[in-house]
């Protein structure tokens, strides 16, 4: 690998305008060390920074990326938009094609369009709220939901208790409302209504956790929620922002089957172009303004280079495309776990659907506490040697790794050699 010097520079220059230097915190490397390669261009399955080292990307901009970068279809229908003006404040066709497809993927009747997944989670628990006339929330420790106030509590103990804020910032009232629970844990559940079931609005869950790594839900699990949460009058919320039309043609929902009455999207719907949405049964949608009381807006909600950018998405994300990233998964996973095992790495390779991630540690990981247990010094220096190598995973042990459409034969061959000097690098760091 070459040198990273413009990188330096720029990292330099960012840190003295833009707090860490970065928009977003984990891009900063935070977790592994080193300063991040700052990216001009990508293309198919692969990133250059901007020294002109290039990376097969096994981020995919955590996650929308599902053809790649810069597919052919996705360019021509984002020139095609601009060209018409970026903007209308005004309805537009695109908005009702994007609601129609997504609609037709999965269980949900009506959609509203959003901008980011934090917004789809904290308007679809407001519309719970208003819906239900309720005001407590219960997560689970360990899954990500956006930045929303409310949900950013993860006290994460064995026990139902009430959630402090888990940043400076979000008030003990907003956080008093969140019931924090351990993940896969149904007694908990149980127990949360047992007390409090008049006055919970809504349980919300990643539909396959993957913000703590891939901590796929036990088997029934989403369904007890799904029966429980029906039994108290409160609403089961699905959060899909990332699974969503990733894991499969709708997403969890086509492996599993449990159907919410409200679940959010975002990643892959939007191409890579900031678009998101709730959506779920019409009576309940139809509480949102214009049509009912509980109010959600938004200027560029629904914009047209976003919608055309996800419907262009959507559209060539064909059972083709599905069964390539499983099998490319599926090839990506079996070869880390093989040279781990060679260099005698304990580890563990966690999969839910064609997402995975490599924990290091060799225990069943079924909750936060089981995720936080790993070693993360050995994930660090395997980072580093995959960067070296020309490899960029993400930059944090509690991540999924993402495949695309164009992740080919030439990309997947400089993954699984990079492998056996990462699989040494972890050792030795043990
Ligand atoms: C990424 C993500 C979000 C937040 O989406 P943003 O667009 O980053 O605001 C919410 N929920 C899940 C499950 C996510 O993975």
């Amino acid at each position: 690998m070459g040198t990273h010097q413009i990188s330096q520079q720029l990292f330099e220059r960012a840190g003295a305008v833009v707090p860490g230097g970065v928009n977003s915190p984990v891009r900063a490397f935070g977790a592994v060390g080193g300063t991040p390669p700052f990216m001009v261009s990508g293309s198919g399955p692969y990133l250059t920074d901007a020294d002109g080292n290039s990376y097969v990307d096994l981020v995919c901009s955590w996650g929308p990326l599902i053809l790649g970068h810069a597919h052919p279809a996705v360019v021509e229908a984002l020139v095609g938009a601009a060209a018409g003006g970026t903007s209308y404040g005004a309805p537009t066709p695109g908005e009702v094609e994007l609601a129609e497809e997504i609609a037709a993927r999965t269980p949900v009747q009506k959609v509203r369009l959003v901008n980011s997944g934090t917004e789809a989670t904290m308007s679809a628990i407001r519309l719970a709220r208003g819906a239900t006339g309720r005001g407590k929330v219960v997560k689970f420790a360990g899954n990500y939901h956006g930045h929303v106030d409310a949900l950013l509590a993860a006290a994460g103990s064995g026990v139902a208790t009430f959630g402090l804020p888990d940043s400076p910032g979000v008030t003990g009232a907003s956080a008093a409302d969140t019931i924090v629970l351990p993940y896969n844990d149904i007694e908990a559940v149980e127990r949360a209504f047992a007390e409090s079931g008049a006055e919970i609005a809504c349980v919300i869950a990643e539909a396959c956790p993957a913000n703590m790594g891939v901590v796929p839900p036990r088997d029934g699990f989403n369904a007890r929620l799904r029966e429980i949460t029906a039994r108290h009058g409160a609403l089961l919320v699905l959060d899909e922002v990332l699974t969503g039309f990733r894991v499969s043609r709708s997403g969890w929902f086509g492996l599993e089957g449990v159907v919410p009455d409200l679940m959010t999207f975002g990643k892959v719907m939007g191409g890579g172009l900031p678009a998101a949405a709730f959506g779920g049964r019409a009576d309940l949608m139809d509480q949102l303004a214009p049509a009912g009381p509980v109010y959600q807006a938004g200027t560029l909600s629904g914009n047209p280079l976003a919608t055309a950018a996800g419907l262009a998405t959507l559209r060539n994300a064909t059972p083709e495309v599905y069964r390539h990233i499983d099998r490319a998964a599926g090839q990506v996973a079996d070869a880390v776990g093989a040279e781990l095992s060679a260099a005698g790495v304990p580890h563990r390779v966690q999969r839910g659907g064609s997402l995975f991630t490599v924990f290091f540690t060799d225990a069943e990981v079924v909750d936060f506490d089981g995720a936080r247990a790993q070693d993360s010094a050995r994930f660090a220096a395997f980072f580093h040697a995959m960067l070296d190598q020309g490899v960029y995973l993400p930059p944090a042990a509690f991540e999924a790794w993402f495949l695309s459409a164009a992740h080919d034969d030439a990309a997947l061959d400089r993954v699984v050699s990079a492998l056996p000097r990462a699989a040494r690098a972890a050792a030795e760091a043990g």
